[in-house]
């Protein structure tokens, strides 16, 4: 790897005086599952890396303000096995464990799975976020039975790699985001992922001098379930996933939300298929419906319409898992 130097900061102010205003030239560290490998590729080249380790503030989990503050340093693990998180928000319980791995759980931080860089292979290959050769596409024109089916009319293709992100977003999180100064302001966790346009952007609304510093999950009560389809437990990331999120009241669903994640450069939200869910009671043939609700409008790429049956299932399993949550 290219060496650089290393900073630990103890304060916020300090890590963010730390950063620079352009990509590229710093990273953040938080447990370096991702960091590290990238840097080990020489696909992330800093001069120099803020690491989060000895800054309390970001640490752990408060219950309160009616809803769960999530430290972005805290671990996987620690989300896992937080009671109210467990009791409140089951599909974002059911997405960390699905990452599966005990190693990653332990060492990996909520905020490092929110920013994890993507898992596009042209990326990763050393051809840049839009994995493109000068004017080629090597997404459109190569394999790309994991690339988007959605949102993918830009040029950026990879699919949002964090299983968190679709969980976040169905369940209305906050996102607080810290800058020079120790100043800060806070995302709906929609605003947060973005799909770049050129290699001068990132994937998330965080400009290169700040830091993700809480997620505030609120609780609203609301039936809330994660379906993951994968090709295996544990060393690998999902074909997709879909989290479905409502409220139920005297049998009948209002305010859904369904958002698919690993389909598209940002968590997914199909209003659509919401729609399809609303104003209704749930059974099977309306979660069949709200699934195929939610694959309307997917656009295949050569190698990746196996996709598309996977959303209509995911959905569907997803919404009965709610009911039943
Ligand atoms: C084998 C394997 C399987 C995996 N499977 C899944 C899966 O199924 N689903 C899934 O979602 N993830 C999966 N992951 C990814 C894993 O969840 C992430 O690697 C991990 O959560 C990253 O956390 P970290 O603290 O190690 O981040 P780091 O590696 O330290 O950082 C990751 C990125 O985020 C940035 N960053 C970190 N924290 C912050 C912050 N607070 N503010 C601003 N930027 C920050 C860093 O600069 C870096 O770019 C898998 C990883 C591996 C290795």
């Amino acid at each position: 790897m290219k060496s650089f130097e290393y900073a630990a900061p103890k304060t916020l102010k300090e890590a963010t005086a730390l950063l620079s205003d352009t990509w590229g030239k710093t990273e953040v560290l938080a447990g370096g599952t991702d960091l590290v490998t990238s840097l080990k590729q020489r696909v992330t080249r800093p001069a120099r890396v803020v690491s989060l380790r000895n800054i309390k503030e970001l640490k752990g989990i408060k219950a309160g303000r009616g809803g769960l503050a999530i430290g972005a340093t805290t671990t996987l693990a620690e989300l896992v096995d937080n009671k109210d998180a467990r009791k409140n928000f089951p599909s974002l319980v059911a997405a960390v464990e699905g990452i599966g791995s005990p190693q990653i759980l332990s060492v990996g931080t909520v905020g490092g799975d929110l920013c994890q860089r993507p898992r596009c292979w042209y990326f990763r290959n050393g051809h840049g976020v839009l994995g493109r050769q000068g004017d080629t596409s090597l997404v459109r024109e190569g394999d790309n039975r994991y690339h988007a089916i959605f949102g993918n009319d830009g040029p950026a293709l990879f699919v949002s790699p964090s299983s968190l992100g679709p969980a976040l977003v169905a369940l209305g999180a906050q996102m607080t985001l810290t800058g020079p100064g120790a100043k800060t302001r806070t995302l709906a966790a929609a605003e947060f992922f973005r799909a770049p346009k050129s290699e001068n952007e990132r994937e998330t609304a965080l400009k290169p001098n700040e830091i993700l510093t809480e997620i505030f999950v609120p609780s609203k009560g609301l039936k809330n379930a994660t379906y993951e389809v994968r090709h295996r437990h544990g060393f690998d990331w999902p074909y997709v996933t879909a989290t479905v999120a409502f409220v139920m009241k005297g049998g009948a669903v209002s305010d859904a939300r369904v958002v698919l994640g690993h389909v598209a450069p940002v968590p997914w939200n199909v209003a659509g298929a919401a729609g399809a869910l609303n104003n209704s009671a749930v059974s099977e043939t309306a979660a069949a419906r709200c699934g195929e609700a939610a694959a309307e409008g997917a656009k295949p790429l050569s190698g990746n319409a196996y996709k598309v049956q996977m959303v209509k299932a995911a959905v569907k399993r997803a919404v009965l898992a709610a009911v039943a949550a």
